[in-house]
C-alpha cells in the first residue's frame, strides 16, 4: 500500500512564517524606531487585483507593518504611475514598493517596474534582482518562486502541517540528485522557480507550450512544479508516483470555481505530496511578500544606522 499522500497546506505554512515575521519585526520596532513599511501601487478596478491589495494589506497590518497605498485610475498615464513609484522611492518609511499586475494594457509593465528602487522591490521583479537571482546572489527574490520553496520544504521535510511550529526549525530540502521539472518559463513564476531549484541542487528542467510530449517529460520528475494557467492540465498519468506536486495555477472556470493547473483529483492519488487551490501556493505568495519587505526593512537598517543590527537566522537567511 502507498504512504497517504502529504497535503501541503498553504494556509498553515503561511501562518508560521507571518507569525515569525510579526515576531522579528516586533523585536525590531524600538531598536529600530519605526515599522517595516509596505506600499501597493493599484491601477484600474480590476476586482481580483483588488482583492490581492487588500489581501497583502490585511497581512501587511497583521505582522506589524505601516501600510500606505496609491490608488489610481485605470486611464492614468505612465507619468502618474512613475510620480507613484518615485514618491514611494523616496519616502525612508517605505521599505517595500509592490506594483500590482497586471497593468492596463496602456502602460508598459516592465519599463514601470524598471523605476522601482531595486533596495524597496518587494516583488523581486527589477531587473537588477533577477539578474542577482540568476547568478545566485540578491536578496530579494520573487514572491511566489520563494513561496514555492518553503512548500517544497514542507513536502520533503517531516513536519506535518498542524498546530503552531517553529518555521525556522523547517529545513531546506536538498534537491540534489532529484529531477524537477517546471511547467511555464514566465518572468513571475517560471523562470526564478527554476532558478531557485537549481540552487537547492536539482536537475532542473523548464518546459513550456513548445515543449514536445509534455506528459512523458513531466513523468520523470522527482518535483513537479506547474505555472501554467491551464486548468486542471497536468493529470494523474503526467505523475510520477510520489513526486512532489506543486500547483501554481489560479484558474476560475465559467461556474465561478478556482482550480488549479493540476487535477487535483487524480494527482491526489499519484503525488507523494500535492498542493491544494485554493489554499496552497497563494497564500505563500502573499506572505513572501511581507517577508521580503522586513528583508528590506532589516537592510536598509543595516546601510544606514549606526545601530547593532539583530542578527538574520533560520527563515531569514536563505542557503546559497
Ligand atoms: P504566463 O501566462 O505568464 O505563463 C504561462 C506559461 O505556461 C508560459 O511560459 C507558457 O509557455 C506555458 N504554457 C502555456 N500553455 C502550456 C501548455 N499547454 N503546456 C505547457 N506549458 C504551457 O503565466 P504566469 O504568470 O506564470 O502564471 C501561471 C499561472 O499561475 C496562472 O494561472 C496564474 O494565475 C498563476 N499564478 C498564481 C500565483 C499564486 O500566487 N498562486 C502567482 C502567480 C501566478
Amino acid at each position: 500500500m502507498r504512504p497517504p499522500m502529504k497535503l501541503l497546506d498553504g494556509k498553515w505554512l503561511a501562518a508560521q512564517v507571518q507569525r515569525r515575521v510579526k515576531s522579528e519585526a516586533a523585536a525590531r520596532l524600538a531598536h529600530v524606531g519605526r515599522a517595516p513599511g509596505l506600499a501597493v501601487i493599484l491601477v484600474g478596478d480590476n476586482p481580483a487585483s483588488r482583492a490581492y491589495v487588500a489581501n497583502k494589506q490585511k497581512i501587511a497590518a497583521h505582522c506589524g507593518f505601516l501600510t500606505f497605498d496609491a490608488k489610481l485610475p485605470a486611464d492614468a498615464s505612465f507619468a502618474q504611475v512613475q510620480e507613484a513609484i518615485e514618491k514611494y522611492n523616496a519616502d525612508a518609511r517605505v521599505d517595500g514598493i509592490l506594483l500590482q499586475l497586471p497593468l492596463p494594457k496602456h502602460l508598459q509593465a516592465n519599463a514601470l517596474l524598471d523605476l522601482i528602487d531595486p533596495v524597496k522591490d518587494a516583488d523581486g521583479l527589477h531587473p537588477l534582482n533577477q539578474g542577482l537571482l540568476a547568478r545566485g546572489e540578491g536578496q530579494l527574490r520573487p514572491c511566489t518562486p520563494l513561496g514555492v520553496m518553503k512548500l517544497i520544504d514542507l513536502a520533503f521535510s517531516v513536519t506535518e502541517p498542524q498546530g503552531e511550529f517553529d518555521i525556522d526549525q523547517l529545513p531546506q530540502a536538498d534537491l540534489a540528485g532529484k529531477k524537477a521539472v517546471v511547467i511555464g518559463r514566465s518572468i513571475l513564476v517560471g523562470k526564478p522557480v527554476s532558478a531557485l531549484l537549481l540552487e537547492r541542487n536539482a536537475t532542473v528542467l523548464m518546459t513550456h507550450s513548445k515543449t514536445k510530449d509534455m506528459a512523458a517529460v513531466a513523468r520523470e520528475a522527482d518535483v513537479l512544479v506547474a505555472a501554467v494557467g491551464v486548468p486542471r492540465l497536468v493529470k494523474a498519468d503526467w505523475v510520477k508516483p510520489g513526486a512532489v506536486v506543486i500547483d501554481v495555477g489560479i484558474n476560475r472556470l465559467p461556474g465561478g470555481e478556482l482550480v488549479g493547473d493540476v487535477d487535483f483529483q487524480q494527482v491526489s492519488e499519484v503525488a507523494g505530496a500535492l498542493t491544494p487551490v485554493p489554499g496552497g501556493v497563494g497564500p505563500m505568495t502573499v506572505t513572501m511578500l511581507i517577508y521580503n519587505t522586513l528583508r528590506a526593512y532589516i537592510t536598509s537598517q543595516a546601510i544606514t544606522s549606526q545601530a547593532r543590527p539583530l542578527p538574520n537566522r533560520g527563515v531569514f537567511e536563505e542557503t546559497r
